[in-house]
């Protein structure tokens, strides 16, 4: 019998099994926002973990740093090229197409929550199989779309307990971008010397990017690169307008970041980002973050990003050649569940009150009917099916915090009773076993 050898039973770089409190905190993200998307509602779409690798090419821009380098890019035995989903918006216009949703009251809402792929140098927070939640507004062209999909990533961020910085940018449209577009080749080409390896090449390909590069030189040019909203059209200052509007009208707090760009080719109008000061925990959050340059001065420590997103209406244009002015946003889990693991809290919900104690055979078959009647009476029971001496299943109960203990032995088995046991007084009482939901009911409703 060949065996597996030691070091391939471990998961693959840059992924990790999600169990235990962890998954618990996943499950409340996952809850939260799938709540949140269906009371607005947003209806939930499921596409495939991969899809045809030229779907991404254009679409997400040839240059990008996804397509370049992080797209799992397979090719099956039939010879088609596939590629694991690097994100969700891409498939969400293909399948609004595919399944004529065109036909369907406009716009379209769709959420989606699933594993997403990129082949990134693993770090904190940030996996090769990731976990993401995204809301897409199909074909609607106005700020009112654009306020929706912030302000319910806002409301999810929120109701998890965390004080998020939202950022917004307009970056045009293909109107104004190219006067833009001009204006950042001539400043970058005075600089060129001090660029990145990367952003040489990207200053013909793609100069938006530049403002983009991580890197500290590349940073240090950005300070005083030309903005785009020196450059913007009439129709795009106003669409922007009437996002910020709507965000006052919302009390939504944000700040205008003129370099923010995110890296997708497909964006037009309005990006934003929402983000947590990881010094956040150490100060009261400010009431009113808005905009100006020393509150943003003043919060520059390890910023984390956990969502973002913006408009992309020419997207349907590289895939389909249609019209559809859409808009979206996504969360990235692994980070939003690592923030919550590290403030610390409950996410188990509420501790099952009753523990259901079996011995012997009997009993145990007892048991497993009597928890089915209680998960109809939606009594949480919890039960140590495995477990034989009283003495160790008592532990147990005490361990999870139940109030009342249920014991079934060999003699209650026979004779159809059941012992009901205060955790707390000790004492005990025997009832017919048909009495039991009924009085449990009572007790716990009295405590
Ligand atoms: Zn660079
Ligand atoms: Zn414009």
């Amino acid at each position: 019998m060949s065996k597996v050898k030691k070091e391939l039973l471990k998961t693959a770089r840059g992924t990790r099994d999600i169990w235990g409190d962890e998954i618990l905190i996943w499950d409340k993200i996952r809850t939260v926002a799938e709540e949140l998307a269906k009371f607005y509602g947003f209806k939930k779409i499921e596409t495939p973990h991969f899809e045809h690798a030229e779907l991404f090419g254009a679409s997400l821009g040839e240059t990008t740093d996804i397509v370049e380098k992080q797209m799992y890019i397979f090719r099956t035995r039939g010879g088609d090229s596939l590629v694991l989903r690097p994100e969700g918006t891409v498939p969400s216009v293909r399948a609004y197409f595919e399944n004529g949703m065109a036909s369907l009251p406009q716009p379209v809402m769709l959420y989606y929550s699933g594993s997403f792929f990129r082949h990134e140098s693993p770090q904190k927070g940030r996996f090769r199989e990731f976990g993401q939640f995204g809301l897409e507004i199909l074909g609607e062209d106005l700020a009112v779309a654009d306020a929706t999909v912030i302000r319910i990533a806002g409301l999810i961020f929120k109701e998890l307990g965390l004080e998020t910085v939202l950022e917004l940018n307009t970056i045009g449209d293909k109107e104004c971008r190219p006067a833009y577009r001009r204006e950042l080749v001539i400043y970058y080409r005075k600089h060129f010397n001090y660029l990145c390896k990367d952003c040489k090449r990207r200053l013909k390909e793609n100069p938006l990017r530049l403002v983009d590069c991580k890197e500290e030189s590349c940073l240090n040019l950005k300070k005083n690169a030309p903005q785009m909203i020196e450059y913007v059209c009439d129709e795009c200052k106003n669409h922007f307008k009437d996002v910020l509007d709507f965000m006052d009208a919302l009390e939504i707090s944000y700040r205008l970041n003129p370099h923010l760009v995110r890296g997708l080719d497909y964006y037009t109008r309005t990006v934003f980002e929402f983000a947590v000061d990881a010094t956040e925990q150490d100060r009261p959050a400010s009431p009113d973050a808005r905009s100006d340059s020393e509150t943003r001065q003043a919060s520059q420590g390890r910023r984390v990003e956990l969502g973002g997103g913006g408009r992309y209406d020419y997207l349907a244009q590289i895939l389909a050649s249609k019209d559809l002015p859409a808009v979206g946003v996504s969360l990235g889990i692994d980070r939003i569940a690592e923030l919550l693991k590290e403030r610390g809290g409950n996410f188990s919900g509420e501790a099952a009150k009753v523990f259901l104690i079996q011995l012997g055979e009997a009993a145990k078959k007892k048991s497993l009917k009597l928890l089915e009647e209680f998960r109809k009476a939606g009594i949480p029971l919890a039960q140590s099916l495995s477990k034989d001496s009283i003495r160790g299943q008592l532990k147990i109960a005490a361990k999870l915090g139940a109030s009342y203990s249920l014991i079934i032995g060999q003699k209650e088995a026979m004779d159809g009773t059941i012992i009901i046991r205060d955790m707390d007084s000790g004492s005990q009482e025997a009832l017919p076993v048909g009495k039991v939901i009924e009085r449990i009911k009572l007790k716990v409703k009295m405590r």
